[in-house]
């Protein structure tokens, strides 16, 4: 697909600590936005509804998958998430770095559809130090935490399919990485036609 942005997805294992370098990565820069995902999954506590996630219901979630809403989207655990296709669309076309926050099996699709996006797995050291930071966490019941665990062996299994992996181990150097390889890739020859074009106007 031919725009001017540049669509970046990063997955990881759920207590890989994404959001907190997300979080960090976007202090630093005007121009990345951060797409707000659909979710069937309740709110935990703290979550805001339009910031951190749009909360919906299955029937409205699978109602925009028919309409032809969704740019991509997966069921993880019990629930639905999945990428609403318009806003990314028009960031794109404006020219902005957007960011998926989003699992391997969408990632897949994304790539299928985007085959210039970057693609980034942030994972944590280890499963003990994983399963440590989710019961840390305390926001899931052991069922769910048991669940994680072993999606979480599932998805360390695809890192080989995206092109950078950054371990999150030092929240300081993880966003260090996660910046530059978005700055490498921006200024990558084949993203930046139009400067070449001028700069070398009257070569
Ligand atoms: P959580 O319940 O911990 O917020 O998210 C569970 C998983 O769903 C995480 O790996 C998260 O990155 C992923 N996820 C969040 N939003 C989306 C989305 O829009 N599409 C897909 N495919 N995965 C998502």
């Amino acid at each position: 697909m031919n725009n001017d942005g540049m669509l970046v997805v990063l997955s990881g294992p759920s207590g890989s600590g994404k959001d907190t370098v997300l979080s960090e990565v976007y202090k630093t820069s005007d121009d990345l936005v951060q797409s707000i995902s659909m979710t069937t999954r309740s709110p935990r506590d703290g979550e805001v509804d339009g910031v951190d996630y749009y909360f919906v219901s299955e029937e409205y979630f699978l109602n925009a998958i028919d309409d032809g809403r969704m740019l991509e989207y997966a069921k993880y655990g019990t629930n639905y998430y999945g990428t609403p296709k318009e806003p990314v669309d028009n960031w794109l076309r404006s020219g902005k770095t957007v960011i998926l926050k989003i699992e391997v099996q969408g990632a897949e699709n994304i790539k299928k559809l985007y085959s210039d996006c970057v693609s980034i797995f942030i994972t944590p050291p280890s499963l003990s130090v994983l399963e440590k930071r989710l019961r840390l966490r305390g926001t899931e019941q052991e069922e769910d935490i048991v669940r994680r665990l072993n999606t979480a062996c599932d998805e360390l299994q695809k890192i080989k399919y995206y092109d950078y992996v950054v371990i999150n181990d030092a929240l300081v150097n993880a966003v260090e990485e996660v910046k530059s390889i978005i700055l490498a890739e921006k200024l990558k020859v084949s993203r930046r036609k139009n400067i070449i074009s001028e700069v070398t106007k009257n070569v």
